[in-house]
């Protein structure tokens, strides 16, 4: 559908409005109000069309388990300016990053997400001669089944210590504050791979209880691995933390660009510094049992933004993103 339509309609429209008000002056008000929004609702779906027909939008994949990735794309052609993008899927706000014509985000629902079928909306303030409109659209991303099995968890008492309110939201304000930026460019390449050769001793998702007490989810992986076992840069990215929290004890935080992050916890050592650029396979630390650990191991995560993905997931297939519209 072309863009002049609507702006015909328009025009007829509002004659047609003067007229009636001209007759009816002494409802008037009431028959303007009316006619105004009969015009509005028949007019604003083809103004969305007509966007619309200029924006094309693909989710990819639209069907995911829990904790996987997708990838939102949207390419405009030349004749519309996007000004503002927004995304909302479970409450999650995807960020948007711009290359040329086209924008994109990362997403994913949490591992405490049913299965089901779940509306992402999306919402675009789009400019065209000077003209600002506001576009909407409705996909759906189906959420298929996955098991999650629960593992209790027992540490000593000193350990336990650690979990206070105090320290888990100390070091959540750290991580927090380091995920504040992000890279407007993937820097990633290919697939993940995993920091450390190791065995999965506790997969992501895992509900669990410590020392008998409801705990959230997993968020990651635990690959156990001897003490000082080297472990490696899982892609390339910037470093952005690196320094002893409180539960999570030795932390690296690498930012790989459009709001993805892998973080590395329970290390012995660190051989990071904030700022550095690492690349996939630079040693970056070593395994320990520092923090709340159970014994010598790595707990890795991937985020986006801040909702904990699978790990594995970028292990078999990383999302990857392609410029070329
Ligand atoms: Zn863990």
């Amino acid at each position: 559908m072309k863009f002049h339509v609507p702006r015909s309609r328009r025009r007829v429209n509002c004659e047609h409005i003067m007229d009636v008000y001209r007759r009816e002056a002494p409802n008037a008000g009431l028959l303007l109000a009316l006619t105004c929004i009969c015009y509005w609702h028949s007019i604003y779906p083809c103004i969305n069309d007509a966007v619309g027909s200029e924006l094309r939008v693909t989710v990819e994949p639209t069907i995911v388990k829990p904790g996987e990735p997708f990838i939102i794309s949207i390419v405009t052609t030349a004749h519309y300016e996007v000004h503002q993008l927004r995304a909302s899927i479970r409450g999650y706000r995807p960020k948007f990053f711009q290359y040329g014509n086209m924008w994109f985000a990362l997403a994913a629902v949490s591992s405490k997400t049913p299965q089901g079928h779940y509306p992402l909306y999306i919402k675009a303030s789009v400019a065209r001669d000077g003209e600002v409109h506001q576009w909407g659209t409705v996909m759906y991303i189906t959420v298929s089944h996955r098991h999650f099995p629960t593992k209790h968890i027992r540490v000593s008492a000193r350990k336990f210590r650690y979990t206070r309110r105090d320290a888990t939201l100390y070091d959540r304000k750290r991580l927090n504050a380091a995920m504040a930026t992000t890279a407007s460019k993937p820097f990633w390449e290919g697939n993940f791979i995993l920091p450390v050769r190791g065995k999965i001793t506790t997969g992501f998702g895992v509900r669990r209880t410590v020392n008998g007490r409801p705990w959230n989810p997993h968020a990651g992986i635990d690959i156990a691995a001897p003490a000082g076992t080297p472990v490696a840069a899982a892609n390339h990215g910037k470093v952005l933390l690196a320094e002893m929290l409180r539960t999570h004890g030795g932390t690296v935080v690498i930012d790989h660009g459009c709001n993805v992050f892998t973080i590395y916890i329970h290390l012995s050592a660190i051989y990071a510094s904030v700022g550095q650029f690492v690349h996939k396979g630079d040693i970056i630390g070593a395994v320990g049992s520092t923090g709340l650990a159970t014994g010598a191991h790595l707990h890795w995560t991937v985020r986006i933004g801040s909702i904990a993905t699978d790990p594995l997931a970028w292990v078999r297939r990383a999302p990857q993103i392609s410029t070329h519209s």
